[in-house]
């Protein structure tokens, strides 16, 4: 299976906590007034990439979690849901991963939900820019929520402000 990405960030600190590998696909509909990427809009832009040629790069920062961004992976959910499932049984990184749908939206589409079992962490909803806030981790607006989907892991404790909502 193949995924569009535009970039690729290398032990980034920008996308959730830690050095993470940051994929950015290509590829989001949600156009969200003062979106930070809109070149990522675009589903043409980037290059396709094979999930295994994903999964080595993945897999060759030994200290590095992993993160899904865009765009909005979810438009692209069965390459994201194959290559989430094997870094989930092939390496023991973390994955979070940011969408502009809701947590309840993302539920509601059985593509998008088939996801949900390999994330460790999904930060939904669209960027309001009427509430940005700046002071909140890794989210712009506060209508996002950092969602722990599974037990909250030691290594991604996040200190200070950010509500962490934890759904079982
Ligand atoms: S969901 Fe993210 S990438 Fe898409 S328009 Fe909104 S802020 Fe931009």
């Amino acid at each position: 299976m193949r995924i569009r990405v535009l970039d690729i960030a290398y032990q980034t600190m920008a996308d959730g906590p830690g050095f993470r590998t940051a994929l950015y696909c290509a590829g989001c509909r949600h156009a969200c007034k003062g979106c930070h990427n809109p070149q990522s809009w675009d589903f043409n832009a980037g290059s396709w990439m094979e999930v295994d040629e994903l999964l080595d790069i993945i897999k060759a920062d030994s200290m590095s979690n992993v993160s899904f961004s865009g765009g909005d992976p979810m438009y692209q959910a069965p390459a994201f849901t194959e290559l989430a499932r094997r870094i989930k049984e092939e390496t023991g990184k973390t994955i979070w991963c940011w969408t502009g749908f809701t947590y309840e939206e993302v539920l509601a589409n059985p593509e998008m939900a088939a996801m949900l079992p390999w994330l460790d962490v999904l930060v939904d909803g669209p960027f309001i820019l009427e509430e940005r806030d700046t002071d909140l981790l890794f989210r712009g607006s506060p209508n996002q929520r950092i969602i722990y989907l599974h037990e909250k892991p030691e290594e991604d404790i996040i200190p200070g402000t950010v509500p962490l909502i934890k759904l079982k």
